[in-house]
């Protein structure tokens, strides 16, 4: 393949934007490189500027559930356009989507818009914090929530692909209230509680891990945050910006039967246009700006065109009953097909699993928590990044991410990607 182009527009933007990308996450620092810069996308295919074309198995690191390009995305935004961009005033649209939101998701009466699932964390906290009139929070390592202070604290993602997980520019008196804790451990958690007690306003947690690979949780880990969280009078918070109307019409939530007290979403939500939304029951969401005391807001959160996005979306995934089904077994093919491939030539791996998320840690340890993540090979991951790449399959620039399968991938697709791995594995 040739990416001349892509290697001279990254020139180019290099001189103009910090290390050439608007998010640290798109460069190739950690696998060395250029980065490929895209040129437009349609279904589960992206097409470079050189003319490139890939299967794409990031999908915008997550908003196209259903395939770039969705034809009633792309109709509704340009619909809504032709009325106008942005009011600054309510529309009839922020309560259509919010309706089929709550209709949606478990647990919650009220859900309020913003334009970043950083934004949707971030409000979260704060609205954790002003509700229980307590200042700390519990996060765990490797879990990423946005690049807002208080979550660059051992965070995952780019932040720990980049070297930096916490991050100079964070004041003490910030980080001082982060709590570190390892995902997958209860344990920690209660030793946690039991020296902060009465300290912790929220427990923020990414219920399926995604941002150090995928890590789903174990049987009873989520179980026993709400436990906890009950008996400490603590706020238990599920963000599901990458799993929310991925994994579950109603994310983990559905998924797992637990009950979290404020619910986090970003990604499928706004369709691939910026959105970021958190929700929770009226008791907690009426503590909020107008009626509440605890201030949020946005030039233009609920913009019409990212609700007509969304919208679309959640009435799209809503209607098709099947859909949750076929990415379960898309994505359970594709997990046997690179698992036997990668076997045959005795590459040392682990693939995770839920849904329609996947990662594959070059690691002969299972992979529960960031340490077990941190332990698979970087160089094999780096080989297997340039290996796919080169057989025009695109996958995350980082072992700490996750792929996204999307509906729009055919079995001629996933056959196409394991034939890939299997070309490449025995250079691995
Ligand atoms: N939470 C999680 C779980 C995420 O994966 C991300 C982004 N990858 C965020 C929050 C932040 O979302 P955004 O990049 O839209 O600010």
């Amino acid at each position: 393949m040739l990416y001349q182009r892509s290697s001279a527009l990254f020139k180019e933007a290099q001189e103009v934007i910090p290390g050439g990308v608007n998010s640290p996450v798109r460069a190739f620092n950690a696998v060395g490189g250029t980065p490929i810069f895209a040129k437009s996308a349609k279904g589960a295919y992206v097409y470079d500027e050189d003319g490139n074309r890939y299967i794409d198995y990031i999908n915008s690191w997550g908003p196209m559930l259903l395939g770039h390009a969705f034809p009633p995305v792309v109709e509704a935004v340009i619909e809504k356009a032709k009325q106008g961009t942005s009011f600054g005033m309510p529309t009839a649209i922020e309560t259509e989507i919010a309706e089929l939101a709550v209709s949606m998701v478990p647990n919650i009466d009220k859900i309020r818009f913003v334009n970043s699932g950083t934004e949707a964390c971030m409000s979260a906290i704060r609205l954790a914090r002003g509700f229980t009139k307590k200042d700390k929070i519990i996060k765990f390592a490797g879990c990423y929530h946005g690049h807002s202070d208080s979550f660059l604290i051992a965070a995952g993602s780019g932040a720990v692909t980049f070297g930096t997980p916490n991050s100079p520019g964070v004041t003490q008196g910030t980080a001082k209230d982060t709590l570190l804790a390892r995902f997958n451990d209860l344990e920690n958690v209660k030793t946690l509680l039991a020296s902060n007690k009465d300290e912790i306003a929220a427990i923020i947690i990414e219920p399926v891990a995604g941002n150090m690979g995928c890590i789903p949780p174990v049987k009873g880990f989520l179980e026993g945050l709400r436990t906890l969280c009950d008996e400490h009078n603590v706020l238990l918070i599920f963000d599901e910006v990458m799993t929310g109307f991925r994994l579950a019409n109603g994310g983990v939530q559905q998924l797992k039967g637990i009950h979290a007290d404020i619910v986090c979403f970003g990604k499928v939500v706004g369709g691939g246009l910026p959105v970021g939304a958190f929700a929770a029951r009226n008791e907690i969401m009426d503590y909020l700006a107008p009626i509440g005391p605890v201030y949020q807001a946005g030039t233009l959160s609920g913009n019409p065109l990212a609700m007509a996005a969304g919208l679309a979306m959640l009435k799209t995934i809503k209607a098709d009953a099947g859909l949750m089904q076929r990415l379960e077994e898309k994505t359970a093919y594709l997990h046997r097909g690179i698992s036997e491939a990668l076997n045959k030539h005795n590459v040392i791996h682990t693939i995770n699993r839920i849904g329609s998320m996947i990662s594959v840690h070059f690691s002969e340890n299972q992979v529960v928590d960031f340490d077990t993540a941190a332990q698979g090979n970087n160089d094999t991951f780096k080989r297997f990044f340039h290996g796919m790449l080169n057989k025009g399959i695109y996958i995350a620039p980082s072992a700490f991410e996750t792929w996204f399968i999307t509906d729009a991938l055919t079995y001629e697709d996933l056959n196409e990607t394991i034939a890939a791995v299997e070309a490449i594995a025995k250079d691995l």
